[in-house]
């Protein structure tokens, strides 16, 4: 399965879907995996016009703009057995295969270009304490990483604490540089707005920003990224660097925190500068 596509739900989700081949073929059944599916009606619009059907939905939180279209998609597809994959600690509507750190999901989609595909798990705790990320193997390879890393951002902490989700942004950071990020939603430009705040001598943010606000001009979806352009850009990503570091020290001492005095105490820092950015 290496083709992506984004279907747009509510003001800025994305629901990621992956098949087989770039044209499905009308005569053939092809199946689909759909990630996030907040929204069944989009979802349901592509699959019914395209001629797919879902081999299973993949979860990465119980947020409701994340899960809130599952139930809606199973129940057009009653004949067929579509497992839905979701993280263990976490309510997900009509989840069949809890899973965490380390499993291994197999997939044997129907369709042309039947071939097998795997997912291995990673715990990403943060903006929930049960957020889960699924990577898929590759050249490159992808990672949904649902509203953890977000392009030149990171997810709100709604359930999950500040050292989980520097963790979390740390596992991230280890995988191969040229993984493709694909998170949920469209904040890039908001993101990039913020990271100049902290970095304004960064000439790859600026080249970032030129290209991103280019690409919402046209209207084109901004993402996936490419992991290495995020540890390059992305402020979350480079609590460890020294005009990260000076830019929160900075930021602390005008709005009267504590000095950050390590990267995860930055990443705390940074984090709380954006939620009054
Ligand atoms: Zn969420």
């Amino acid at each position: 399965m290496n083709n992506v596509i984004a279907i747009t739900a509510f003001q800025d989700n994305y629901i990621w879907m992956l098949t087989s081949e770039k044209a499905p073929d009308k005569n053939s059944e092809q199946s689909v995996i759909i990630i996030d599916p907040g929204d069944a009606r989009p979802v349901l619009e592509y699959l019914h016009s395209h001629h797919l059907i879902p081999a299973a939905i993949f979860i990465t939180h119980q947020c409701y703009d994340h899960v809130g279209g599952i139930k809606a998609i199973l129940d057009q597809y009653t004949q067929y057995t579509i497992p839905v994959y979701g993280p263990a600690t976490e309510i997900v509507p009509c989840m069949t295969h809890p899973v965490k750190q380390g499993d291994i999901i197999t997939i044997n989609p129907t369709g042309p270009n039947n071939e097998e595909c795997h997912f291995q798990v990673l715990d990403v705790p943060g903006h929930t304490a049960g957020h889960v990320a699924y990577f898929q193997q590759g050249a490159p390879g992808r990672l949904f990483c649902g509203d953890t890393l977000f392009a030149a951002g990171c997810g709100r902490l709604h359930t999950g604490l500040y050292s989980e989700m520097f963790h979390s942004l740390q596992k991230i950071a280890a995988l191969p540089d040229d993984t493709l990020i694909y998170c949920a939603h469209e904040y890039t430009l908001a993101n990039l707005k913020f990271a100049c705040q902290l970095e304004p001598d960064n000439s790859d943010l600026q080249t970032r920003m030129a290209k991103t606000t280019q690409m919402r001009k046209l209207g084109q979806i901004t993402i996936p990224s490419q992991l290495s352009e995020e540890k390059k850009t992305n402020p979350f990503l480079r609590c460890n660097t020294p005009a990260v570091t000076a830019a929160a020290k900075r930021y602390a001492e005008v709005a009267g925190l504590p000095q950050p005095s390590d990267a995860t105490s930055v990443f705390r820092t940074v984090r709380d500068w954006k939620d009054r950015f």
